[in-house]
């Protein structure tokens, strides 16, 4: 298996960083829930949520839908619940990627139903063209092409979550 740099690290520092200050402005003067979706977006979360120059809170909750494939198995079901209470607070759904939209649709639906004031998304990688269901993000580190990358939290097979770049792993 072949791996290609496709972000270094500076190029991710700065879209972060560039993400933390959009995000501060736009929902500064509310009660902020970065909600973290397990494992993959760990890296990118702690990262955004330091860029950020407003008081968050922080929660997470984990899904399944992949197992150790490289494509979708269709089916998402929460592993782990969030603790906190979500109502009256604005919630920041804080992914890795969004590929099928499914996992998105799915997390989205399952915070507005426990009573959040608002819901906002944001990815750090999309591949828009790899859509089932339309999902758009409110924020968007990088868009890419439909192919598998690894790093920056980022696995295949529980692998490679730790390179500190964003690579594209091809057969
Ligand atoms: P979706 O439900 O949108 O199809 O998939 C979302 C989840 O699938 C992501 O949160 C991520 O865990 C996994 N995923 C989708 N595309 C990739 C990819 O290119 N690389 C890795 N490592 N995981 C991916
Ligand atoms: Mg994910």
């Amino acid at each position: 298996m072949a791996q290609t740099t496709l972000f270094s690290r500076t190029q991710i520092d700065q879209r972060v960083a560039e993400m933390g200050k959009q995000i501060s402005a736009d929902l500064a003067g509310n009660e902020v829930i970065a909600l973290c979706v397990l494992k993959g977006a760990v890296f990118f979360c702690t990262d955004l949520v330091r860029s950020m120059s407003i008081d968050v809170a922080m929660d997470f909750i984990q899904i399944s839908s992949y197992g150790n494939q490289k494509y979708s198995s269709g089916v998402v079901t929460i592993l782990k619940e969030p603790q906190l209470d979500m109502k009256g607070k604005h919630v920041l759904i804080v992914e890795d990627i969004i590929d099928s939209g499914l996992s998105m649709r799915e997390v989205f639906n399952y915070i507005e139903s426990r009573g959040a004031a608002k819901v906002k998304t944001a990815t750090f990688l999309d591949k828009p063209k790899a859509r089932k269901v339309p999902f758009h993000a409110d924020y968007v580190g990088f868009s890419i092409e439909p192919q598998f990358v690894i790093g920056y939290g980022l696995d295949f097979a529980e692998k490679y979550r730790n390179i500190p770049e964003v690579q594209v792993l091809s057969d």
